[in-house]
């Protein structure tokens, strides 16, 4: 976990509690997962920056950040997703991870997020789609009051 630790510390100035945890992610295929009751990232065990993008880390670190509840919404869709996968796609962006929208359905670049826009049909693809757009722009969201 050493290099999850230096990558918060160096690039985004927090230290949220990391948890490297087997049971959270039974079933499920995020690698990484916030949890706002103990405020603490979990992590699988699994989990390996260099093969699965550090953006997971961004997403987790912006739910740390604004441990707030959401708007309700369902998920992707509510406020606090926005602002965590438009910081993720933003940090894609900035490091050239991603260069465009497609990229991030490649299973080969992005083994668990690329799974995002296959669920349900493809369902979230229209509402990922929506943050890339912000990650580009200048409206991204980037603290609570301008997702209240
Ligand atoms: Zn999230």
């Amino acid at each position: 976990m050493n290099s999850i630790d230096s990558f918060l510390n160096e690039k985004l100035q927090i230290r949220p509690k990391i948890v490297v945890d087997t049971k959270s992610f039974e079933g499920k295929t995020d690698p990484t997962q916030y949890s706002a009751e103990t405020h603490t990232i979990l992590v699988k065990p699994t989990y390996n920056m260099k093969t699965d993008p550090e953006g997971w880390m961004v997403h987790e670190s912006e739910h740390a950040k604004l441990n707030i509840k959401d708007d309700n919404k369902p998920y992707p869709e509510n406020s606090v997703e926005r602002v965590a996968y438009t910081a993720q796609f933003k940090f894609l962006k900035a490091t050239n991870k991603a260069v465009v929208f497609n990229d991030l359905k490649d299973s080969k670049k992005f083994p668990t997020l690329s799974l995002k826009f296959t669920k349900y049909g493809g369902e979230w693809e229209p509402v990922l789609k929506k943050y890339w757009e912000m990650a580009n722009g200048k409206d991204a969201p980037t603290n609570t009051k301008e997702v209240a």
